[in-house]
């Protein structure tokens, strides 16, 4: 566009000289048209008044007019030959004599005329310079003049007219390159306004994005510290609110048994429509890659999408593992969360939290590992006999009574080598399940080695042990239907303070107890017997 107009200015410039050049040329030619018909009239006037003069000489013999005579002819002389020279360039008959051959003849007549008169002879002179030949002659010539002059105004005219074009051509061109000059300024100065609002924008842009990557960076380095979900989802809802505060968000997790996303949290308001999504009808959780559900006619949608609201999902991988979806949708407008704009955070947000929950599930698992056992997901012995202390030291300090109930499979190496050791894992994991879940949230149940369990009650006496034991039982022998074998265990009884007061005895007598079941035919519970010294003790007080 710029070289462009250069280029449009150059011609007009040299077209603009050119007219100058060319309207200059013609006034020139003007002013020496002018000079030539004006040296033309000259002659003419000379002719006519040498020939009036010598008339007027043989006519007075007056010897003033030889003197006019004399002036007309001085004035042709001074006149430039050049003047006669155009005149005969210019006649169209070539079968006369030439203007300037013409008027040496009539000077020579008009001499001799006057000559003759002088000499007295007037009839002769008269006769001479009178005659229709000389009167033709001037006649002739001063035609020529006549015809030359008019062919001079005609040219003069036509060059009168070039100069009117040229300079009308000129003033156009002025105006025109006069207007491109103040267009080329004015888009000049929307160009560079622009360029200045552009720049300024940009920079605004990068004051914008430097801005958002500090919050990212910040919540990338506070998500580290995150020990537990709830921290992780703080974190998430801060960051997501003031990155991004015309999106309402959402974050859904797997479940422990990874067959449905439930909702974690969500942020700027609460209008979240599914409380869970199961993943197989999901888009985004299937495809792996961000998807938009719209009520579009013919669109993809998912199955858990409702209402008319457009809803960006986002899925959250980290380490090749699916953690869970987020999701956006616009507060103001029910248009889709632009992805051009805010597609960068978006992804860098469930990036960043996708590292977070796989840190928490991580560290989740390794603390798992310290605490339970593999198969059964029970707490291990070593952490089952850290509470149990810590249970018999608050039952000697506070007399609250803590309840331990030791299980033993019965008959599980006869299950193990007749059905073999897939099947024994399985019956050990439900018997696992099924006492955690006879269980209140507060009681501690740990796999104590091989088919052998233990359940801690706190807060539990001897009595409702053996009650709970009793239940646990019966939960136990109802498997036997589900897996299609014989489940039953004998349960051991014991409580502090009522039978025990340190840990070691209470194992021992729970153990006991425990023989003692199998040998009156397990599938039963025994409880061991409540001290008599220490019974009266607590009644005591
Ligand atoms: P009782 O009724 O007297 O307790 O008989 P029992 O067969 O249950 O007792 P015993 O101590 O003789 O055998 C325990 C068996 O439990 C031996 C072992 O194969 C099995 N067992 C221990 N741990 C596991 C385990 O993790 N998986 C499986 N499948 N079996 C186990
Ligand atoms: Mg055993
Ligand atoms: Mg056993």
């Amino acid at each position: 566009m710029p070289a462009a107009v250069i280029a449009l200015m150059l011609v007009m410039l040299v077209t603009q000289l050119a007219g100058f050049v060319y309207t200059s040329r013609q006034q020139q030619a003007v002013i020496e048209l002018r000079n030539q018909t004006r040296e033309m009239r000259i002659v003419q006037q000379a002719l006519v008044d040498k020939k009036s003069a010598v008339e007027d000489y043989l006519l007075t013999d007056d010897l003033d007019h030889l003197q006019e005579f004399h002036l007309a002819s001085r004035v042709l002389e001074a006149e430039d030959t050049d003047t006669l020279r155009r005149l005969d360039a210019f006649r169209v008959r070539r079968d006369t004599p030439s203007a300037s051959q013409t008027l040496q003849l009539l000077d020579a007549a008009w001499i001799k005329g006057i000559e003759l008169s002088r000499d007295g002879r007037a009839a002769e002179a008269h006769n001479l310079l009178v005659s229709d030949g000389m009167h033709g002659m001037v006649e002739r010539v001063r035609g020529e003049i006549n015809d030359y002059l008019a062919a001079r105004n005609a040219h003069g005219e036509r060059l009168e007219a070039n100069i009117s074009t040229g300079r009308t051509v000129v003033l156009a061109l002025q105006i025109v390159s006069g207007g491109l000059t103040v267009l080329c300024l004015f888009v000049a100065f929307r160009l560079g306004r622009s360029e200045a609002n552009g720049r300024r924008e940009a920079m605004t842009q990068a004051l914008e994005a430097h801005g958002r990557v500090k919050i990212l960076f910040e919540m990338a380095d506070i998500l580290q510290s995150a020990t537990g979900y709830e921290d992780a989802n703080a974190v998430l809802r801060s960051s997501a609110s003031r990155l991004l505060p015309d999106l309402h968000g959402c974050l859904y997790v797997f479940n422990n048994s990874r067959d449905r996303l439930d909702l974690l949290t969500e942020w700027n308001g609460e209008r979240a429509d599914q409380q869970s999504i199961a993943p197989g009808a999901c888009w985004a959780l299937k495809r792996g890659k961000p998807h938009v559900n719209t009520d579009a006619p013919f669109s993809l949608t998912c199955a858990h999408h409702s209402g008319d609201q457009q809803v960006l999902e986002v899925p959250m991988m980290a380490r090749g593992e699916l953690y869970g979806l987020l999701t956006f949708s616009s507060l103001n407008t029910n248009s889709v969360p632009d992805q051009k704009a805010n597609g960068g955070i978006i992804s860098a947000l469930a990036d960043a939290m996708s590292l977070a929950l796989s840190n928490i599930a991580l560290r989740e698992k390794l603390r798992n590992q310290a605490l339970r056992d593999p198969l059964t997901g029970l707490y291990n012995r070593r952490y089952m006999e850290d509470m149990l202390d810590r249970f018999v030291l608050l039952s000697a300090r506070t007399g609250t009574p803590v309840g331990l109930v030791m299980i033993d499979l019965d008959h599980f190496k006869r299950l193990n080598d007749e059905h073999g050791h897939l099947l024994g894992d399985t019956v050990l994991r439900a018997v696992a399940q099924t006492i955690k879940e006879g269980l209140r949230e507060t009681d501690i149940a740990c796999r104590y080695g091989g088919e052998e369990l233990i359940v801690l009650l706190p807060d539990c006496t001897l009595e409702d042990a053996a009650a709970k034991a009793e239940t646990l039982r019966a939960r136990v022998e109802a498997l036997s239907d589900i897996h299609g074998v014989r489940i039953t265990a004998s349960f051991g009884v014991a409580a502090s303070p009522e039978t025990d007061s340190s840990v070691r005895d209470l194992i021992a007598s729970a153990d006991a107890a425990l023989y003692e079941a199998k040998h009156a035919g397990r599938n039963r519970v025994v409880a061991t017997a409540a001290r008599v010294r220490d019974t009266l003790a607590i009644a005591a007080e």
